[in-house]
């Protein structure tokens, strides 16, 4: 059973309410490690490893891979090609689901894209999961040993490895290193010359901004964890990005090979019955590889999703209580307008592939004096509760009365009629008592809501205070990486990025076509944008957040510079 290990897990933090509530089922198949031939020779081999079953034993296997893996290392490692020489490009995908944990609804997947030219390799991976260490199944040393192995068997350098979390909530199996490793290892093997295409799609019916500006001032956000505030009080949302980022890779015979697709949105929407899933960009996979080599013989691509700048960015009907939410829907429509999008892209030979890959160190925020003010603000809200009448038995029905019949709530109309005639008011006494207490009730109910928006973002609050104190330091260093593929550049980062910095970077880069990815070689949680920041402890982003504010004009600054030199 995972419902009571899910919610007791503090990345959960019910941002979704979908607990998985049954025991195992068996576990998958891994992948079968075939002899290594030319990529010329593999282009009829199938790019999907998924669900293929050891058949050697043990003692074979090794043989076989030890044999491979020089094969393939050679490979990666040979002779610089010429400016005219082809991209090559080789894809497969793993099953990393964690079948222990519960009944599956769709399977995560560890996708790996590995991208040669000449002396430069890159190794795109995306992964089904919440983040890259940190929080969630995925451990911290997984990015180090995959990267290690990588470079050992491979010759890969460390750094030339890109690993995006979709961030959806689901459980992931404990050998996802090794997994990723099979996966990176059968996308080598795949290597054929392609043509690249870059562009974009437009999907913006499925997404929404979860930041709420209130007519205070202050923000607060769309969660699971807490009551939404009075309607009455918000009075601003803020923007999505409904852009698509494209890039398409055609093998020679003019299948697609592998697709990277850019997307900015929470994908936590859960599935009716609250089984383990891949959530929203699980199904949009599922849709372009089903989909894209449509009518051609052969493998499907691999498509590979990349969260952008999801930080503040929630599937729409988030919260809602009148039908079972559904992430499916959500991500076939993702899906199709990816494969729209993608129709209207040509891929043309363009064998740029450049990497860089730096560490930025950046400012923690000491909140001590948030912290100060927050719990100030708790006792003000717990003191302003008042002592009514009524309880929640007595206060339902009352509600609806008097909302119902606004004039005559207590009795038939011919009631209050006969009191006026006589000359009393008895009736009129009674709603305004009433009118009275219910407002009261009231009351409390929305300070307690605000109460439990107070105490989860101060939890938050304090929990990086004393992981700040532990640390020592009052820095952090990061990974950004930017790289060039073909016409597309693309810059990543590992905090959960809001969507107004993704938005801002496409907007001044001097590449048209930019793309941003958060989530990707570590985690470091939120990444709201400095002005956000002075909300600390009125949303989550700016609570379960590590960085001062200063952190986004060094970032950019970097960005900038990256850019410039790609
Ligand atoms: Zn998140």
């Amino acid at each position: 059973m995972i419902s009571g290990a899910l919610n007791d897990v503090p990345w959960y933090d019910q941002e979704i309410a979908h607990p998985n509530p049954h025991p195992g089922l068996p576990g998958s198949g891994a992948d079968e490690l075939g002899p290594f031939a030319h990529y010329a020779d593999h282009r009829a081999s199938g790019h999907s490893v998924e669900g293929l079953r050891m058949k050697q034993n043990a003692d074979q296997r090794r043989g076989l891979a030890v044999h491979f893996t020089l094969l393939v290392a050679a490979l990666l490692s040979a002779a610089p090609a010429h400016a005219q020489d082809p991209l090559l490009a080789g894809a497969a995908k793993v099953d990393i689901t964690d079948y222990e944990a519960g009944p599956a609804n769709d399977p995560m997947f560890a996708r790996a894209l590995v991208l040669k030219h000449g002396e430069t390799t890159l190794v795109l991976v995306a992964v089904d999961a919440v983040a890259i260490g940190e929080i969630g199944p995925i451990k911290n040393d997984y990015l180090p040993t995959v990267r290690s192995r990588l470079e050992k068997e491979l010759h890969i350098p460390p750094n030339n490895l890109l690993v995006n979390a979709s961030h959806c909530h689901g459980l992931v199996c404990r050998d996802v290193a090794d997994r990723t490793i099979q996966a990176i290892t059968q996308a080598s093997k795949n290597l054929v010359p392609v043509t690249v295409g870059v562009g974009s799609g437009h999907e913006d019916r499925i997404s929404e901004n979860r930041r709420l500006k209130l007519k205070s001032g202050r923000e607060a956000d769309v969660r699971h964890a807490y009551a939404l505030p009075p309607d009455e009080e918000v009075a601003e949302v803020g923007p999505i990005d409904p852009q698509i980022g494209l890039i398409r890779f055609n093998g020679e015979d003019g299948r697609t090979v592998a697709v990277l697709y850019n997307f900015a949105c929470h994908p936590i929407m859960g599935v009716p019955g609250a089984a383990n899933t891949a959530d929203i960009t699980g199904f949009s996979s599922r849709v372009i590889e089903d989909n894209l080599n449509e009518g051609k013989d052969g493998p499907g691509p691999i498509a590979l999703f990349l969260q952008g700048c999801g930080g503040d960015i929630n599937p729409v009907d988030y919260k809602a209580v009148d039908h079972p939410r559904h992430a499916e829907p959500l991500g076939n429509t993702l899906g199709l307008s990816t494969l729209k999008g993608l129709r209207t892209i040509e891929a043309k030979p363009d064998p740029r592939l450049t990497v860089l890959s730096e560490t930025l160190t950046l400012p923690r925020a000491d909140q001590e004096e948030r912290i100060a003010a927050q719990e100030a603000e708790l006792r003000q809200l717990l003191q302003s509760l008042k002592g009514t009448s009524l309880n929640l038995k007595t206060f339902l029905p009352l509600a609806v009365k008097y909302n119902l019949a606004e004039e005559f709530p207590s009795y038939a109309s011919h009631r209050y009629l006969h009191d006026a005639t006589l000359g009393r008011s008895d009736f009129a006494k009674l709603d305004e008592e009433n009118r009275r207490n219910l407002q009261a009730y009231l009351q409390n109910i929305l300070t307690m809501e605000k109460l439990t928006r107070v105490q989860t973002n101060l939890a938050l609050l304090r929990k990086h205070q004393a992981s700040l104190i532990a640390s020592g330091k009052r820095t952090i260093d990061v990974e950004v990486m930017a790289v060039r593929i073909g016409e597309a550049v693309l810059v990543t980062f590992p905090g959960e990025l809001t969507v107004r910095i993704g938005l801002g970077i496409k907007k001044t880069s001097p590449h048209p076509r930019t793309f941003v990815a958060g989530y990707t070689n570590g985690y470091i949680y939120y990444a709201p944008t400095a002005e956000q920041l002075k909300n600390v402890g009125g949303a989550q982003e700016d609570s379960d957040c590590i960085l001062a504010p200063e952190w986004q004009a060094l970032f950019e600054a970097k960005v900038a510079d990256m850019l410039k030199r790609l």
